[in-house]
């Protein structure tokens, strides 16, 4: 049974499989930006064409937009007087979500514009 897009989008799996891992290592490893060049489940190309991924910076850029005004939110809720408090903990935060931010910016570009769906080899 093949595993759904959803959860294949969460778990940062290959568009075409669902199976193979994008990326080499966790979230949580200093090389969290290595790329597989290939899905090792199905082999195919995980970078459609030369500079794919640049197009993923705008998808980061909206999710550090949300990721600032939720934690704005969260901050001014908390009513925390302090505008030099306030400013670091939204940067501590941003900066500590950066792994994320930068993943699921590139897996979500490649589910939407990188139309590898239909193309396994198996
Ligand atoms: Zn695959």
């Amino acid at each position: 049974m093949k595993v759904s897009l959803a959860k294949a989008l969460l778990n940062q799996r290959c568009p075409t499989c669902r199976e193979g891992k994008m990326f080499k290592t966790s979230s949580f490893n200093l090389h969290f930006m290595e790329m597989n060049e290939k899905c090792p489940h199905c082999q195919v190309m995980l970078e459609p064409e030369p500079g794919f991924y640049q197009g993923a910076m705008y998808v980061g850029y909206a999710f550090s937009v949300a990721i600032v005004v939720a934690v704005s939110l969260l901050v001014k809720i908390v009513d925390i007087n302090s505008p030099w408090i306030s400013i670091g903990i939204v940067s501590v935060i941003t900066l500590l979500l950066v792994p994320f931010n930068f993943r699921y910016s590139r897996v979500l570009f490649l589910y939407m514009f990188g139309g590898l769906q239909g193309k396994a080899r198996t």
